[in-house]
């Protein structure tokens, strides 16, 4: 069996990452694309917050950057996805869906997470032209304009009190009668004056000629009184939860309820030795493409530190 000193799973920002520290440091690292090569930021479109781009970097150009950087300092990149994994002592094994299983002294889990949607067709017909996953990362192009969000919880009322302060009007569309969201989060969105929260509302489909216009909404769908129309918005942000892509790993490390890998405070330390969780797949609070960058950068330095004082 192939043996490995350092296997990286995941190639968004915290893998590629990880990959570049641990390739620096003689860690001959072997880094599995997965699902998404590059991770979510090949779906979005500019990126504006990621430090030393003071243009501004199309996602999926800095992800081909961070590939190339990954790849000068000799990190070996393949493409296959990690179906199994056997973490119950060292080396581990971890199995990908070419068939091949591999070995490793040390394990970089950075496989992110998923952004829920409703699964509207339309979702997928107006990706990067309205519908977004992302407020922090679209937001700035919806400056003055009309914004929906979709979702009650913490994360929708954070993303809508967010998108408050450039557009000009954000519709939150919940499906129940209540938000879910924390107190605090509800007073803060049921207070701003520029948003109206919309209960009992579901989305149905999108429109618009070159991009979204607006969208179809159900109200009270199913009860007696259910009433459709159509509301004029410019962006459709979906809020809906994130899925870690942590499932292979479930038997062998700390997890919390939505599936986010637990970490050792604010290491990347998962508690099993020489194993680390790196990114979105660990991070249910940030969710950027710089801290899991720099969490990545953590993993690596673990990791080396871990080869080292283990004579591996
Ligand atoms: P949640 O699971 O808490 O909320 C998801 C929301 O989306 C709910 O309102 C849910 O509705 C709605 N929803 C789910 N599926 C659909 C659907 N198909 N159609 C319409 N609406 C749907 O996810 P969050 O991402 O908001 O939060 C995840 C966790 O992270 C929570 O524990 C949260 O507290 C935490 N968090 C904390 C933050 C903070 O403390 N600052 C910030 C962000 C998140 P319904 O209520 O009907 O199920």
């Amino acid at each position: 069996m192939e043996h490995i000193r350092c296997l990286i799973i995941g190639s968004g920002p915290a893998g590629y990452t990880a990959a570049i520290y641990a390739g620096r440091a003689n860690l001959s690292p072997v880094l599995y694309e997965g699902i998404q090569p590059g991770g979510q930021l090949t779906i979005t479109t500019e990126v504006e917050n990621f430090p030393g781009y003071p243009e501004g970097v199309a996602g999926p150009d800095l992800m081909e950057d961070l590939r190339k950087q990954a790849e000068r300092f000799g990190t070996d990149i393949r493409s296959a996805i990690a179906v199994k994994a056997d973490l119950g002592e060292r080396p581990y094994q971890v199995t990908f869906d070419d068939g091949n299983t591999v070995e490793a002294d040390t394990v970089i889990i950075a496989t992110g997470a998923t952004a829920k949607y409703l699964g509207l067709a339309d979702e997928k017909k107006y990706a990067g032209m309205g519908v977004s996953a992302c407020a922090t990362c679209d937001g700035f192009f919806y400056r003055k304009k009309t914004v929906a969000v979709v979702g009650g919880g913490d994360t929708a009322c954070e993303e809508a009190s967010y998108l408050s302060g450039l557009a000009a009007k954000v519709y939150m569309l919940v499906r129940k009668p209540f938000l879910r969201a924390s107190k605090i989060m509800q007073e803060r969105v049921l207070e701003n004056p520029k948003i109206e929260v919309l209960f009992e509302h579901n989305a149905e489909g999108l429109f618009g000629e070159n991009g979204v216009e607006g969208v179809h909404v159900v109200k009270r769908k199913g009860e007696p009184d259910e009433q459709h129309y159509d509301l004029a918005i410019d962006g459709f942000f979906l809020a809906i939860g994130h899925k870690p892509n942590s499932d292979i790993f479930k038997p062998w490390v700390k997890t919390d309820e939505t599936g986010y890998i637990m970490t050792e405070g604010d290491s990347p330390r998962t508690g099993i030795p020489g194993v680390f969780a790196a990114g979105d797949v660990a991070d249910p609070h940030y969710r950027q493409a710089i801290t899991a960058a720099a969490s990545g950068c953590k993993a690596a330095i673990e990791a080396e530190r871990y080869l080292l004082g283990n004579k591996l």
